[in-house]
């Protein structure tokens, strides 16, 4: 069988995790840990990044740091994880969904406004599969409007929007290094902090609520409990397995990409004939290769070639069920507007295999399953 995915592996992780446990140094906030938010740092031009245990617990931080309180509303895409969705809900937020565009599967930054009322508190764009939602309109509603702006970028990481990294634009960015994405610490993410007013309140939130940080630097000659908080700190070891990853970003970056191009080279004939609809990518869109995806007629066209598909030894997952159409979307939230591209366009969707070291064989018996299918 071949697999959808196989987490990132490298070669240095077992010798940088060793190192960690001989350091004596294996909670957070260590040499790795460090190594890996200064290279963000410099690599995407953010002001801050702090790693955490999950890309969904960096979306809780990013909603306690927008102060979301209980009726406020934050407005989202349908067509998402449920992380998305759940940082927000834990603040007491109602969640309003906005449709998506039936191209790259995002936000459709048209239908925002609309759906803004004088209870709205922030948009949380979701960068699907590492194709960036159009933020320089979705930047600009939420500046009219005095909102606030959270990038889910879990899955766009090392991709970017007018030469701009993904994460960087709005005042939080939301990484996932869950062993499904480009790069990996098992479980982990990181929070990009563009507006500097919140990097100390992060660094508190993220320390249990005490000033540690500030006590670290010298600022502070004790540090105490000074507001609410939680441990989103990761391990050392899990830093340590990531930064074999990041040392190799590039490496892991064009191998994907040639699994992606060779993907959309045999299936663009296909395209053309209409038998299929393949991802889009925006011309001032540069995306980091993070999922590759055809889209058939309707529901029933797409059962039978996940079907088809497992016959042939290959996996080939669909992706998100409509949070509104969720029993917790339903009861956190509400959909503004007509419903046109979200279930119609989710129902239409399958991934292909595609990860870091994928064999050039595994690639050819995905490629001719495909081709296949559509000629037999
Ligand atoms: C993976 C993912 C998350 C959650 O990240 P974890 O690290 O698994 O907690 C959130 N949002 C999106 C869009 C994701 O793909």
């Amino acid at each position: 069988m071949i697999d959808f995915n196989v987490p990132p592996f490298t070669g240095k992780e077992y010798e940088y995790m060793r190192m960690a446990v001989e350091s004596h140094k294996i909670s957070g906030d260590g040499q790795f840990t460090k190594k890996c938010s200064r290279w963000m740092e410099e690599r995407f031009h953010a002001k801050r990044v702090y790693l955490t245990t999950s890309g969904t617990t960096a979306l809780d931080m990013a909603a306690l740091l927008c102060d979301i309180k209980p009726g406020d509303e934050v407005i989202l895409p349908s067509y998402t994880f449920s992380s998305t969705a759940t940082a927000p809900v834990l603040c007491g937020a109602k969640l309003v969904f906005v449709d998506i565009r039936p191209d790259t599967m995002n936000i459709d930054e048209k239908k925002i406004e609309a759906a803004i009322t004088d209870r709205t508190r922030a948009i949380f764009a979701v960068h699907y599969a590492g194709v960036a939602a159009e933020m320089d309109e979705i930047m600009e509603i939420a500046h009219r409007h005095n909102l606030l702006v959270v990038e889910d970028a879990a899955q766009g990481v090392m991709s970017t929007y007018k030469g701009r990294a993904l994460g960087t634009i709005g005042d939080f960015g939301c990484y996932s290094f869950h062993e499904t994405k480009n790069y990996s610490m098992g479980e982990g993410g990181a929070i990009v902090i563009n507006n500097e007013a919140y990097n100390e309140r992060a660094e508190i939130l993220r320390e249990k609520g005490t000033d540690r940080s500030r006590f670290f630097r010298g600022q502070v000659d004790k540090y105490t409990w000074v507001d609410f908080g939680d441990s989103y700190l990761p391990s050392e070891l899990n830093a340590a397995y990531l930064w074999a990853q990041l040392e190799k970003a590039d490496e892991i970056y064009d191998d994907r990409m040639h699994t992606w191009e060779c993907y959309d080279r045999a299936f663009r004939p296909l395209e053309q004939e209409g038998l299929v609809s393949l991802p889009v990518i925006p011309e001032y869109d540069v995306h980091n290769a993070h999922m590759y995806y055809l889209k058939f007629r309707n529901l029933a066209q797409r059962t039978e070639f996940i079907a088809y598909m497992k016959e042939r030894g290959v996996q080939t997952p669909f992706h998100y069920v409509p949070l509104h159409s969720a029993p917790a979307g339903e009861r956190f939230g509400r959909f503004h507007g007509v419903d046109r591209c979200t279930t119609s366009e989710s129902e239409r969707l399958v991934r292909l295999p595609l990860y870091y070291g994928m064999k050039e064989e595994d690639r050819e018996t995905v490629i001719r399953a495909v081709l296949d299918y559509f000629t037999v």
